[in-house]
């Protein structure tokens, strides 16, 4: 039995499934999680001693890389400095105002320590705000783990969610609505079933949890066209392409302007930090200045804003977004090569340093698009990989991350070894 195989024993008997966060137990792909004591750069140590090469990086957080010395400094400074308050401190301020310096529809923020918990506060706050009810999400989203997001598509009238997950009651499912992505009219007629109703539609305008669904811009604009119409607020999920794809995420990109947006992984560097912010009248119903309760006992700590803020801070000075857009294009180039000249159906789609490695060629922009033996391909191709030292994340439908640490020798490294995986499934 290997180390990894003897740790995942003993996991087994004390957390469900050996984890505690699902997609790395292994199950789409099969065999036994790898795991790991050490991370450095780009690269991460196994507990058998062995160094992969990580396009994980621990989904999306850390866009330096493992243990940037810069946010080292940070981190071990504030460590020797303090913990933890549950009071006021000029670390959270700091980064509060280097954010609402830098993104014109945040004027006011406030910290949290998840995703998912920036997305479940940020659903209460339209909720008060409009005085309605039901919220807008797309199938092929996700949104973190908050009851009212695990739904799924249902089979009744247009919109209409039913549970996605055990525990979901049907009533709090029945509050929340599923549109379709890429498609305007299908939006449209969600909106118009249950017009005056809806408090808000929420979208990850880089859809990035279900593979990676990029949209067209037209239909993200008519999006927040529609549901300004109808009177709801248009919430930015950018808890993965915040900071990511650029300092401003896809509101910068895209130039469309959210009433709320939700922000996490990159934002705490490694830790675990997440924001919600948008418009100053609308936060202002936050508490305690206004009705809408929010709490957290560790939000904003410090070690997590020091972090934050000296991995922003080195990503805006080195001009990382330029780097990485130029080494993720020319890896997605040299691998698409070589697996083209392999013969094989893959395709690398790319947004900035996000990547999807998926069956099939042609644009994929909505869940039902996605080949249909996807997963089991991407199985082979996972263990392959692992063999030759290359860590993704350990699902098909997880995407991969480029972080400033993956230089080009490093991608160079990356390209050869997967070129060798793919050819080892012959
Ligand atoms: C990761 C993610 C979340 C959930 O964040 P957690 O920190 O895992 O709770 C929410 N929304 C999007 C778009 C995400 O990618």
């Amino acid at each position: 039995m290997t180390m990894s195989e003897s740790l995942f024993q003993r996991a087994l008997r004390i957390a469900p499934g050996g984890v505690h966060s699902p997609v790395r137990a292994f199950k789409s792909v099969g065999g036994t999680p790898v795991f790991f004591q050490k991370a450095e750069g780009a690269r991460l140590q196994s507990v058998e001693g062995h160094w992969l090469i990580d396009f994980c990086q621990s989904f999306g957080p850390l866009i330096l890389g493992h243990r940037d010395p810069e946010v080292a400094g940070a981190v071990k400074e504030m460590i020797d400095t303090a913990w933890s308050f549950g009071a006021c401190e000029p670390y959270s301020l700091e980064l509060a105002e280097w954010m609402t310096g830098r993104l014109p529809w945040l004027e006011k923020v406030r910290f949290v320590s998840s995703g998912t918990e920036a997305v479940m506060s940020a659903l209460r706050v339209a909720r008060a705000a409009t005085g309605r009810s039901k919220i807008v999400k797309f199938e092929g989203c996700y949104h973190g783990h908050a009851d009212s997001l695990l739904v799924k598509a249902g089979s009744g009238l247009a919109g209409a969610a039913a549970s996605d997950s055990a525990g979901v009651s049907a009533e709090v499912a029945a509050e929340t609505l599923v549109a379709p992505l890429d498609d305007e009219a299908g939006f449209d007629e969600v909106l118009d079933l249950h017009d005056g109703r809806v408090a808000a539609v929420i979208i990850e305008p880089l859809p990035a949890n279900y593979g990676l669904l990029e949209q067209r811009r037209e239909f993200l604009e008519h999006v927040a066209r529609k549901t300004r119409a109808a009177g709801a607020l248009l919430i930015f999920d950018e808890v993965i392409s915040g900071f990511r794809v650029a300092l401003g995420g896809m509101a910068e990109l895209t130039g469309l302007r959210p009433d709320l947006v939700t922000y996490g992984k990159v934002i705490g560097g490694g830790f675990p930090v997440g924001a919600y912010g948008g418009r100053r009248e609308v936060m202002d119903l936050v508490a305690p200045s206004g009705p809408v309760y929010q709490a957290g006992t560790l939000s904003a700590n410090p070690v997590g804003m020091r972090a934050g803020l000296a991995t922003l801070a080195k990503v805006e000075r080195e001009g990382v977004y330029g780097a990485l857009e130029a080494r993720a294009a020319r890896f997605a180039a040299k691998l698409q090569a070589e697996l083209r000249a392999q013969g094989r159906d893959i395709s690398v789609a790319r947004r900035g340093s996000v990547f999807w490695l998926r069956a099939g060629e042609g644009p994929v922009r909505r869940l039902a698009d996605i080949p249909k033996d996807h997963a089991e391909r991407f199985r082979g191709l996972f263990h392959a990989c692992l063999e030759e030292g290359v860590y993704l994340a350990p699902s098909g439908y997880e995407v991969g991350f480029i972080g400033y640490a993956h230089t080009d020798e490093v991608l160079d490294e990356a390209v050869a070894a997967i070129a060798r995986a793919s050819r080892a499934l012959g």
